[in-house]
């Protein structure tokens, strides 16, 4: 099958995740108000793993992330986040690389 005119989304639906059940990879710290780099994982996460709750804290949800790193970056210097690779066998399941 070609892949030429392929959309991100569609490539993206081609990858399988396996959830390792109670051993959430990446955790967000306890916190009552989330800092603006904290709060800004809601959009920034390509996967939408990051929400808002009603009392304003942030949650993660960690299944379907794709390992980017990105909230690890974004939340090096407040350490708001908790971040590990997962166990083997678990995570993103890579198709195209
Ligand atoms: Fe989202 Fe990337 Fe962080 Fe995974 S590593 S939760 S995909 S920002």
């Amino acid at each position: 099958m070609s892949t030429q005119g392929t959309r991100i989304e569609e490539k993206l639906y081609q990858n399988r995740y396996v959830v390792d059940a109670g051993k959430p990879h990446i955790k967000v710290r306890d916190h009552d108000i989330p800092s603006p780099a904290l709060k800004s994982l809601v959009t920034a996460c390509p996967a939408s793993c990051y929400s808002l709750n009603e009392q304003g804290r942030v949650e993660i949800v960690a299944d379907g992330c794709m390992e980017c790193g990105t909230c690890r970056v974004v939340c090096a210097a407040t350490g708001e986040v908790e971040w590990n690779y997962p166990r083997g066998g678990y995570g993103v399941l890579f198709k195209f690389g």
